[in-house]
């Protein structure tokens, strides 16, 4: 696999009104084409900082990352997001949600490939169906759909499915794990829930407490596809308990 995603010496300061924050210190990581990365970590280290500043929403203060060896300044197509908040308009229909980032850019929308991409993830016969009628599981799937309309070859997934009931994450977790293995996406996905890191990555980033650095990586080499029950192997709870016993290492 080539190095798609380079991060190098990322260093980010906010300015706020108490003074100079240091959320981001000099993390650098180059990240495989095609690679599935989770990164987690304890709790404002500065994951979203990242995440953030890789999809050119945030300026670095210093360092720069690129992709395909070109700086990224600011958004661009190559990069699809997905938020732990859906981020649906309420008065738009679900295809008027899609449609909208094409509106905004003044591009047409890519139909067939949304299209496409609503039957592959169940959405098929809900285009004309409001925010307010599909489940929180649905309006995520419609994101995922969004992120992916514009064919980028980075997805960022920033607690995608930090706000759904276990049994919504889990078919959502089966869900990503298919159009990965079917799209072969650079996925770079936060989260607080350790299993979901190790169920859906090849890669487990661990990040040291604020400044945030790289602490450790944890590869994961089970088959796929993988299934849930690969959550009670002996071998995986062994791995989650290591990953967790880090991350609370890094906040002490
Ligand atoms: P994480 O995603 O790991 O929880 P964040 O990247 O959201 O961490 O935040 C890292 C640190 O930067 C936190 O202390 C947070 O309060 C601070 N922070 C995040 N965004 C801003 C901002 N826009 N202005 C000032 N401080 C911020």
């Amino acid at each position: 696999m080539s190095i798609k995603l380079e991060v190098k010496e990322a260093t980010k300061f906010y300015t706020t009104k108490s003074g100079n924050l240091h959320a981001l210190d000099q993390f650098s990581v180059g990240i495989d084409s095609g690679d599935f990365v989770s990164i987690v970590g304890p709790s404002g280290c500065g994951k979203s900082t990242l995440l953030w500043s890789i999809a050119g929403l945030h300026d670095l203060t210093s360092g720069e990352i690129t992709l395909d060896g070109k700086k990224i300044d600011g958004p661009n197509d190559q990069i699809g997001m997905v938020f732990q908040e859906a981020n649906m308009l309420p008065w738009r229909s679900l295809i008027k949600n899609i449609e909208f980032p094409f509106e905004i850019k003044k591009k047409a929308p890519n139909t067939a490939r949304i299209n496409e991409l609503l039957k592959r993830v169940g959405l098929s016969g809900f285009e004309t169906k409001y925010p307010r009628e599909l489940s929180g599981g649905m309006q995520q799937r419609a994101s995922i759909v969004r992120a992916l309309s514009f064919d980028p070859s980075v997805l960022l997934m920033d607690e995608p499915f930090g706000a759904l009931d276990a049994f919504t994450r889990d078919e959502m977790n089966l869900l990503v794990q298919e159009i990965w293995l079917e799209t072969k996406k650079t996925i770079i996905f936060i989260t607080h829930n350790i299993a979901e890191a190790v169920f859906l990555s090849s890669k487990v980033f661990v990040m040291s407490a604020r400044p945030g650095r790289l602490a450790n990586v944890y590869e994961i080499d089970y088959p796929r596809p993988r299934s849930i029950e690969m959550l009670s192997d002996p071998k995986i709870i062994q791995t989650i308990n290591q990953i967790r016993s880090n991350i609370i290492e890094q906040t002490n």
